[in-house]
């Protein structure tokens, strides 16, 4: 083995029977469930999140997640700290990965949601948090992360495909704008070697 690929682009691995992905910090959430009989995940959702929003690093997106921000901590937090929410994996300005869910269950990202005219969204979908704005470039590492962590999920899991890959503002046009116009969908698609998968709207003109 003469690799030398950075750490942050090793090679990821998920244990399918435990949701897990191996060698990253957990921080279970208790914001999941398990998904509807016989469903089997087939779409990834990118978000993109940061509190309070604009700011990066911190404690508050796990505390969210864990159902634990407190309100008083920042104006902002009072109107979310209720708010029962959690995504599967969180990717962090230096590419770093935090789990929140087992993949094999149901986080709840999604919220009132539709995909190719199916909906409620977080049944079906595995949810990635990008830490960030809709407007600031995200950084490089977690653009790398975020392709090692799909290869990992297409690998642990068939159903998944890296050409069904959605925004949150795709599934929930409107309401949530998410991962933003900062997000560069081809370099992702350019990445993975795919060719679908979310922003196609956007780049159609
Ligand atoms: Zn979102």
């Amino acid at each position: 083995m003469h690799s030398a690929a950075p750490a942050s682009a090793a090679k990821l691995v998920i244990d399918p029977t435990t949701g897990l992905l191996l060698a990253a910090p957990q921080v279970l959430s208790p914001h999941r469930d398990a998904r509807p009989s016989g469903v089997l995940p087939d779409l990834i959702v990118v978000h993109g999140i940061s509190l309070p929003p604009g700011e990066f690093g911190g404690p508050w997106i796990d505390r969210l997640f864990c159902g634990e921000l407190p309100a008083a901590a920042h104006p902002s937090f009072a109107a979310i700290a209720p708010l029962r929410v959690s995504a599967h994996a969180l990717i962090r300005r230096d590419g770093a990965i935090i789990q929140y869910v087992p993949f094999g269950e149901r986080a709840w990202h999604a919220g009132q949601s539709s995909y190719a005219g199916r909906s409620a969204c977080n049944d079906f979908s595995v949810g990635i948090e990008l830490e960030g704005t809709d407007e600031r470039p995200y950084e490089d590492a977690q653009y790398t992360a975020l392709a090692a962590l799909i290869t990992a999920l297409c690998a642990a899991y068939p159903s998944l495909s890296r050409e069904r890959i959605a925004g949150h503002s795709d599934i929930a046009p409107g309401r949530k704008s998410d991962p933003g116009a900062a997000f560069d969908w081809p370099r992702l698609r350019a990445l993975l070697g795919a060719q679908g998968g979310g922003g196609t709207q956007r780049e159609d003109d």
